[in-house]
């Protein structure tokens, strides 16, 4: 039994490639209940009463020592909001339709590749797995450099690990935290992924919200959509003996607890529910409209073996005989 603390903010973090690479990562918090804030008084800041200063009159030297401790002070006050605002969250441009929210440093358009990117991609994952409207918005917080992220992720989030991206997802805010960088669209296909789900469902798995969101980082340059660094890696698992386990991927429910072969496996069960699985999108596509239902999570592995049996074995002929074909991805743009 959790206790009471713990019960206060369940973190579920994405340590989402955090072996190696250590790109991104998302922060969902979960049953956050309502926070009143609470002021302490300072001892300082208490009137003092039953005592009396004697007020002496202000000569013309001590008008002119406050003058210019006055100058000064706003000088100091200046230099540190600048600094805050150098620090703070974006805030010099938006873009804005249905839901979708960017909040940028530099100039992003409603008209601009990024923000159609991601509108056809929220298109595409709620066509797919047939989500219904989403109930509350996300927002993308898009900072101009990596520099201006850190300092800002550091200051505000201070228990978070150092990653590329952030997925923030409470009961009064969805965002995503990313840079402009090379990798900016993977980082933001994959954090707006998470996103687009938690505005639709009440609840999502860990298994298969990695699996979902590490679907759609990849563009899609082929039917297949095989991911470049899983497809062969799993292939090369399964050379080794390694053999999948729905079971225990679902058990599976803090993010910190998720090692990387872990997302390459909830990659590869969605990839084949998507792709390979007779019915196995519109059994995922069912599978969400329960996720929208009800705040918790039915096991999808019964699901599953009812359906297809020898479902672990088929993953494994599916790696070897389709996402290893041999034939590589090609990858470009932004990656
Ligand atoms: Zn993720």
């Amino acid at each position: 039994m959790p206790t009471d603390s713990a019960k206060k903010i369940q973190f579920t973090t994405c340590l989402n490639k955090a072996h190696g690479k250590s790109r991104k990562a998302e922060l969902v918090r979960r049953n956050e209940p309502e926070q009143k804030q609470r002021y302490c008084g300072h001892p300082g800041t208490t009137p003092q009463r039953g005592r009396r200063r004697d007020r002496r009159p202000y000569s013309l030297i001590t008008d002119l020592l406050i003058i210019m401790f006055l100058v000064s002070t706003i000088c100091m006050t200046g230099c540190f909001l600048s600094r805050n605002h150098n620090s703070g969250l974006p805030t010099r441009y938006r873009a804005n339709s249905e839901q979708l929210e960017i909040r940028s440093d530099a100039k992003i358009e409603k008209e601009g590749e990024i923000f159609e990117e991601l509108v056809s991609l929220r298109d595409e994952i709620v066509e797919l797995l047939e989500l219904p409207p989403a109930n509350r918005p996300v927002r993308i917080y898009l900072f101009q450099d990596e520099e201006r992220y850190v300092q800002y992720m550091t200051t505000s989030h201070p228990e978070l690990p150092q990653r590329r991206a952030f997925f923030i997802g409470t009961p009064t805010e969805l965002s995503v935290y990313a840079y402009m960088g090379p990798s900016m669209m993977e980082d933001l296909r994959h954090e707006y992924t998470h996103g687009v789900l938690h505005a639709s469902l009440r609840t999502v798995p860990l298994w298969l919200d990695e699996g979902i969101a590490e679907y759609f980082e990849i563009r899609r340059y082929d039917s297949l959509r095989r991911h470049p660094e899983h497809a062969p890696k799993l292939a090369i698992a399964v050379a080794n003996g390694w053999e999948p386990n729905l079971r225990r991927l679902e058990q599976i429910e803090r993010v910190s607890q998720m090692q990387r072969p872990d997302y390459q496996e909830a990659w590869a069960w969605v990839h084949y529910l998507v792709h390979e699985c007779p019915d196995g999108r519109s059994l995922l596509a069912d599978y969400c409209q329960s996720l929208a239902a009800s705040n918790r999570a039915p096991g999808f592995s019964p699901l599953i073996e009812q359906q297809v049996p020898n479902a672990e074995q088929r993953l494994m002929g599916y790696v070897t005989s389709t996402l290893d074909s041999g034939r590589t991805v090609q990858v470009s743009g932004n990656r």
